[in-house]
Protein backbone atom coordinates (compact mmCIF):
# COMPACT_ATOMS: atom_id res chain seq x y z
CA UNK A 1 0.00 0.00 0.00
CA UNK A 2 1.47 3.11 -0.89
CA UNK A 3 1.39 5.85 1.75
CA UNK A 4 2.99 9.14 2.07
CA UNK A 5 5.26 10.64 4.48
CA UNK A 6 2.80 12.68 6.79
CA UNK A 7 0.69 8.79 7.15
CA UNK A 8 -2.44 9.46 5.08
CA UNK A 9 -3.62 6.74 2.84
CA UNK A 10 -4.46 7.79 -1.11
CA UNK A 11 -8.42 7.34 -1.72
CA UNK A 12 -9.04 4.01 -2.50
CA UNK A 13 -12.28 1.57 -1.39
CA UNK A 14 -11.96 -0.82 1.33
CA UNK A 15 -10.99 -3.88 -0.62
CA UNK A 16 -8.29 -2.16 -2.87
CA UNK A 17 -7.15 -1.17 0.47
CA UNK A 18 -6.65 -4.89 1.97
CA UNK A 19 -5.64 -6.07 -1.61
CA UNK A 20 -2.66 -3.41 -1.20
CA UNK A 21 -1.80 -4.11 2.13
CA UNK A 22 -1.64 -7.94 1.17
CA UNK A 23 0.41 -7.24 -1.84
CA UNK A 24 2.31 -5.19 0.56
CA UNK A 25 3.51 -7.91 3.02
CA UNK A 26 4.21 -10.51 -0.01
CA UNK A 27 6.17 -8.47 -2.62
CA UNK A 28 9.71 -8.60 -1.90
CA UNK A 29 11.61 -6.08 -0.91
CA UNK A 30 13.36 -5.50 -4.13
CA UNK A 31 10.04 -5.08 -6.37
CA UNK A 32 9.16 -1.39 -4.95
CA UNK A 33 7.60 0.72 -6.84
CA UNK A 34 10.62 2.99 -9.19
CA UNK A 35 10.96 6.53 -8.09
CA UNK A 36 10.04 9.41 -9.64
CA UNK A 37 12.31 10.34 -12.73
CA UNK A 38 12.05 14.28 -11.46
CA UNK A 39 13.84 12.82 -8.41
CA UNK A 40 16.42 11.16 -9.95
CA UNK A 41 17.05 14.31 -12.84
CA UNK A 42 17.14 16.60 -9.64
CA UNK A 43 19.71 14.11 -8.05
CA UNK A 44 21.80 14.09 -11.21
CA UNK A 45 21.78 17.69 -11.61
CA UNK A 46 22.27 17.80 -8.11
CA UNK A 47 25.59 16.07 -8.09
CA UNK A 48 27.19 17.85 -11.11
CA UNK A 49 25.98 21.60 -9.49
CA UNK A 50 27.89 20.66 -6.23
CA UNK A 51 31.05 20.01 -8.24
CA UNK A 52 30.34 23.38 -10.14
CA UNK A 53 30.13 25.27 -7.24
CA UNK A 54 33.19 23.42 -5.20
CA UNK A 55 31.56 21.40 -2.13
CA UNK A 56 32.43 18.38 -3.74
CA UNK A 57 35.35 17.61 -5.53
CA UNK A 58 36.30 13.18 -6.92
CA UNK A 59 35.04 12.91 -3.21
CA UNK A 60 31.78 13.47 -1.49
CA UNK A 61 27.96 12.72 -2.68
CA UNK A 62 24.02 13.39 -2.35
CA UNK A 63 21.25 11.29 -1.76
CA UNK A 64 17.30 11.30 -1.75
CA UNK A 65 15.02 9.76 0.68
CA UNK A 66 12.91 7.68 -2.59
CA UNK A 67 9.41 9.14 -2.89
CA UNK A 68 7.51 6.23 -3.11
CA UNK A 69 9.42 4.01 -0.18
CA UNK A 70 10.94 6.37 3.02
CA UNK A 71 12.35 3.12 4.19
CA UNK A 72 14.73 3.69 0.96
CA UNK A 73 17.17 6.12 -0.66
CA UNK A 74 18.91 6.67 -3.89
CA UNK A 75 22.35 7.58 -4.18
CA UNK A 76 25.35 7.03 -7.39
CA UNK A 77 27.52 4.34 -7.18
CA UNK A 78 31.01 4.76 -6.16
CA UNK A 79 32.15 7.65 -8.27
CA UNK A 80 33.16 11.38 -9.09
CA UNK A 81 29.77 13.27 -8.46
CA UNK A 82 29.84 15.29 -11.91
CA UNK A 83 30.09 12.27 -13.46
CA UNK A 84 26.57 10.84 -12.26
CA UNK A 85 24.47 9.96 -15.11
CA UNK A 86 21.01 8.58 -13.94
CA UNK A 87 22.38 4.77 -14.83
CA UNK A 88 24.70 5.56 -11.62
CA UNK A 89 22.07 5.89 -8.98
CA UNK A 90 21.45 2.82 -7.06
CA UNK A 91 18.50 2.19 -3.67
CA UNK A 92 19.63 1.38 -0.61
CA UNK A 93 17.37 0.58 2.67
CA UNK A 94 18.13 2.32 5.20
CA UNK A 95 20.48 -0.25 6.71
CA UNK A 96 22.21 1.11 3.59
CA UNK A 97 22.31 -2.00 1.74
CA UNK A 98 21.29 -1.85 -1.82
CA UNK A 99 18.54 -3.55 -3.11
CA UNK A 100 20.07 -4.10 -6.67
CA UNK A 101 23.38 -3.88 -7.16
CA UNK A 102 23.86 -4.86 -10.64
CA UNK A 103 27.76 -5.34 -9.64
CA UNK A 104 28.24 -1.79 -9.04
CA UNK A 105 30.09 -0.43 -5.66
CA UNK A 106 28.40 1.33 -3.40
CA UNK A 107 30.24 4.68 -1.91
CA UNK A 108 32.05 3.35 1.53
CA UNK A 109 30.28 6.01 3.51
CA UNK A 110 26.86 5.50 2.53
CA UNK A 111 26.13 4.76 6.18
CA UNK A 112 25.78 8.57 6.84
CA UNK A 113 22.90 8.58 5.03
CA UNK A 114 20.95 5.40 5.89
CA UNK A 115 21.33 6.30 10.05
CA UNK A 116 20.66 9.84 9.18
CA UNK A 117 17.26 9.13 7.10
CA UNK A 118 16.32 6.21 10.18
CA UNK A 119 16.27 9.24 12.73
CA UNK A 120 14.84 12.20 10.96
CA UNK A 121 12.24 11.84 8.86
CA UNK A 122 11.93 15.19 8.27
CA UNK A 123 14.63 14.94 5.71
CA UNK A 124 14.57 13.98 2.58
CA UNK A 125 17.97 14.66 0.60
CA UNK A 126 21.85 14.75 2.31
CA UNK A 127 25.15 16.44 1.27
CA UNK A 128 28.57 14.74 2.09
CA UNK A 129 31.44 16.65 1.38
CA UNK A 130 34.83 17.85 2.31
CA UNK A 131 34.59 21.31 1.31
CA UNK A 132 37.39 23.60 1.50
CA UNK A 133 36.62 26.72 3.68
CA UNK A 134 34.82 24.42 6.35
CA UNK A 135 37.00 22.27 7.29
CA UNK A 136 39.36 24.94 9.83
CA UNK A 137 35.46 25.09 11.94
CA UNK A 138 35.58 21.24 11.70
CA UNK A 139 39.33 21.01 13.01
CA UNK A 140 39.22 23.86 15.56
CA UNK A 141 36.85 24.88 18.63
CA UNK A 142 35.89 28.06 16.40
CA UNK A 143 32.34 27.66 15.87
CA UNK A 144 30.94 27.95 12.19
CA UNK A 145 27.44 30.91 12.58
CA UNK A 146 25.20 32.74 10.02
CA UNK A 147 26.99 35.77 8.67
CA UNK A 148 23.84 36.52 6.70
CA UNK A 149 20.22 36.03 6.46
CA UNK A 150 21.05 33.52 3.70
CA UNK A 151 22.63 30.88 5.85
CA UNK A 152 19.95 31.02 8.48
CA UNK A 153 19.76 27.39 9.08
CA UNK A 154 23.09 26.94 10.23
CA UNK A 155 21.16 28.11 13.37
CA UNK A 156 23.26 28.69 16.70
CA UNK A 157 26.32 26.63 15.05
CA UNK A 158 26.57 23.18 13.55
CA UNK A 159 27.72 20.25 16.25
CA UNK A 160 30.77 18.83 15.45
CA UNK A 161 30.90 14.71 15.70
CA UNK A 162 34.31 13.13 16.93
CA UNK A 163 34.53 9.79 15.47
CA UNK A 164 37.01 9.20 18.14
CA UNK A 165 34.25 8.29 20.77
CA UNK A 166 33.04 5.64 18.53
CA UNK A 167 36.35 4.51 16.72
CA UNK A 168 38.93 5.28 18.49
CA UNK A 169 42.13 6.58 17.53
CA UNK A 170 43.16 4.83 15.29
CA UNK A 171 40.32 4.61 12.49
CA UNK A 172 40.86 5.68 8.73
CA UNK A 173 38.08 8.65 9.66
CA UNK A 174 35.40 7.21 7.63
CA UNK A 175 31.97 6.68 8.61
CA UNK A 176 32.10 3.04 7.23
CA UNK A 177 29.65 1.41 9.08
CA UNK A 178 25.86 1.63 10.65
CA UNK A 179 27.67 1.88 14.22
CA UNK A 180 29.54 4.59 13.40
CA UNK A 181 26.45 6.53 10.86
CA UNK A 182 24.20 5.69 14.31
CA UNK A 183 27.14 7.85 16.24
CA UNK A 184 27.14 10.62 13.89
CA UNK A 185 23.32 11.10 13.25
CA UNK A 186 22.83 11.33 17.20
CA UNK A 187 25.88 14.30 17.21
CA UNK A 188 23.53 15.61 14.09
CA UNK A 189 20.62 15.30 16.25
CA UNK A 190 17.80 18.23 15.14
CA UNK A 191 20.63 20.49 12.89
CA UNK A 192 20.65 20.89 9.43
CA UNK A 193 24.45 21.09 9.56
CA UNK A 194 27.39 18.48 11.08
CA UNK A 195 30.30 19.17 11.11
CA UNK A 196 33.11 16.21 11.23
CA UNK A 197 36.55 16.70 12.89
CA UNK A 198 39.20 16.18 10.53
CA UNK A 199 36.88 15.21 7.65
CA UNK A 200 34.75 17.45 6.31
CA UNK A 201 30.38 17.92 6.89
CA UNK A 202 26.97 16.96 5.76
CA UNK A 203 23.80 18.90 5.24
CA UNK A 204 19.97 17.63 5.43
CA UNK A 205 17.08 19.67 4.40
CA UNK A 206 13.53 18.45 2.80
CA UNK A 207 14.71 18.16 -0.46
CA UNK A 208 17.09 17.71 -2.77
CA UNK A 209 17.10 21.75 -4.16
CA UNK A 210 17.12 23.20 -0.39
CA UNK A 211 20.17 20.64 0.57
CA UNK A 212 22.66 22.09 -2.82
CA UNK A 213 21.52 25.19 -1.13
CA UNK A 214 22.52 24.60 2.09
CA UNK A 215 25.81 22.76 1.60
CA UNK A 216 26.60 25.49 -0.76
CA UNK A 217 26.23 28.34 1.55
CA UNK A 218 27.52 26.34 4.14
CA UNK A 219 30.89 26.57 2.38
CA UNK A 220 30.15 30.36 1.16
CA UNK A 221 29.75 31.41 5.25
CA UNK A 222 33.23 29.94 6.19
CA UNK A 223 34.88 32.28 3.46
CA UNK A 224 32.76 34.96 4.75
CA UNK A 225 33.55 34.07 8.09
CA UNK A 226 37.05 33.47 7.97
CA UNK A 227 37.62 36.99 6.36
CA UNK A 228 35.43 38.51 9.05
CA UNK A 229 37.72 36.92 11.49
CA UNK A 230 40.80 38.44 10.03
CA UNK A 231 38.94 42.21 10.26
CA UNK A 232 37.81 41.45 13.82
CA UNK A 233 35.19 39.98 16.10
CA UNK A 234 32.29 39.08 13.86
CA UNK A 235 28.40 39.86 14.86
CA UNK A 236 26.26 36.77 13.74
CA UNK A 237 22.51 36.29 13.09
CA UNK A 238 21.33 35.27 16.76
CA UNK A 239 18.58 32.26 17.09
CA UNK A 240 15.61 33.83 16.19
CA UNK A 241 17.23 35.66 13.36
CA UNK A 242 18.75 32.65 11.54
CA UNK A 243 15.41 30.51 12.06
CA UNK A 244 13.09 33.81 10.92
CA UNK A 245 15.66 34.06 8.19
CA UNK A 246 15.67 30.10 7.30
CA UNK A 247 11.72 29.97 6.58
CA UNK A 248 12.01 33.04 4.24
CA UNK A 249 14.93 31.50 1.88
CA UNK A 250 12.96 27.98 2.48
CA UNK A 251 10.56 29.60 0.25
CA UNK A 252 13.40 30.82 -2.54
CA UNK A 253 15.29 28.19 -3.43
CA UNK A 254 14.11 27.36 -6.73
CA UNK A 255 15.59 30.89 -7.92
CA UNK A 256 19.06 30.18 -7.36
CA UNK A 257 18.94 26.04 -8.45
CA UNK A 258 17.53 27.57 -12.01
CA UNK A 259 21.05 29.97 -12.05
CA UNK A 260 23.21 27.18 -10.63
CA UNK A 261 21.53 24.50 -13.27
CA UNK A 262 21.97 26.61 -16.07
CA UNK A 263 25.29 27.04 -15.47
CA UNK A 264 26.29 23.29 -15.93
CA UNK A 265 24.05 23.01 -18.96
CA UNK A 266 26.16 25.30 -20.24
CA UNK A 267 29.86 23.65 -19.94
MN1 LIG B 1 34.01 11.61 3.49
Amino acid sequence: MRMCLCGCVPRMSRRGLIAGALAATAVPAAAAAPADPKLIDDLVVANRILYDQGVVDGFGHISARHDKDPNRYLLSRSMAPALVTAGDIMEFDLDSNPTDSSGRTPYLERFIHGEIYKVRPDVMAIVHSHSPAVLPFADTHTPLKPMNHIAGFLGSGPPVFEIRGTAGDASDMLVRSNNLGRALAKTMGQSQILLMRGHGSVAAAQSVRHVVFRAIYTEVNARTELQAMALGKPVFLNEKEAAAAMKTNDGLVDRPWALWKQRIAAK
